[in-house]
């Protein structure tokens, strides 16, 4: 947090450093990332990203939506325009933030972004079937993602039983679990818990975590067996049981 001197924020632990809440999948010899928040641009140079094929939404808060621009490097990498893929409320969003790249004179060097909407029903991006997971950010509804057997939840404080029956059987689930303390709308660390019980996944990372919660160290040591906390640069393997050290 900008300001804070907590015991968090001046950790020197890298699993204590927390950019915004994203995430990149390569599936199928594809790469996708979910969500471009304000650290976009950082996190695709740290974890040197060559090549993206499309981006996918969860919702248009701006902690998810605010790195875009910064796919024009793609633009000109792949001499493309970028596939985006969110529901119509976000793809408005969208439009009026980034109103500059849907002009009707296009300026040089401007990002060049394709949108496609998206519902509540599966979509294909390449031969990649996606699964979309609605759920409930306090009363704004906000998709989260099955891709085979991982599930993606950022940014929820409320999954309905039709969306829980979309992720049985899944191996690896993220969810966001923000602090200790109640939230109006993420799940806090007790609630998060709650719904890996209901899940039942072989793993699960906690993600978008606060600098509320605590250090890495100190929360890690009181999960429970298979739930741990996720950190930049966390790679993780699904269908081989590994979980492979980030980068940093
Ligand atoms: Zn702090
Ligand atoms: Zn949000
Ligand atoms: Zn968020």
């Amino acid at each position: 947090m900008i300001g804070c001197n907590c015991e968090v924020c001046r950790s020197l632990d890298y699993r204590d450093k927390r950019f915004r809440t994203a995430a990149h999948i390569q599936v199928d010899g594809q790469s996708f990332v979910i969500d471009t928040g304000p650290d976009f641009r950082q996190q695709m140079l740290r974890e040197n990203i060559t090549h993206l094929d499309a981006v996918i939404f969860t919702h248009a808060h701006r902690d998810h939506t605010a790195g875009l621009d910064d796919v024009r490097s793609y633009n000109f990498l792949q001499k493309m325009d970028m596939p985006v893929y969110g529901t119509q409320p976000v793809l408005n969003q969208l439009r009026t933030e980034y109103a500059y790249a849907f002009a009707k004179v296009v300026y040089p060097g401007i990002p060049r972004i394709q949108l496609n909407e998206i519902s509540d029903e599966t979509f294909m991006i390449n031969g990649v079937n996606i699964t979309p997971l609605p759920v409930k950010h306090m009363n704004l509804p906000v998709l989260g993602y099955r891709i085979n057997n991982f599930c993606y939840i950022t940014d929820a404080n409320y999954i309905p039983d039709e969306t829980l029956e979309k992720m049985k059987g899944t191996e690896v689930l993220v969810l966001n679990a923000l602090q200790k303390e109640k939230h109006v709308s993420h799940f806090n660390i007790e609630e998060a818990i709650e719904q890996v019980e209901k899940i039942k996944p072989a793993r699960t990372y906690f993600t978008h975590i606060s600098h509320r919660l605590g250090l890495h160290a100190d929360i890690s040591s009181e999960l429970p067996d298979g739930i741990k906390l996720a950190y930049d640069g966390l790679q993780v393997e699904v269908g081989t049981k590994d979980e492979v050290r980030g980068t940093r």
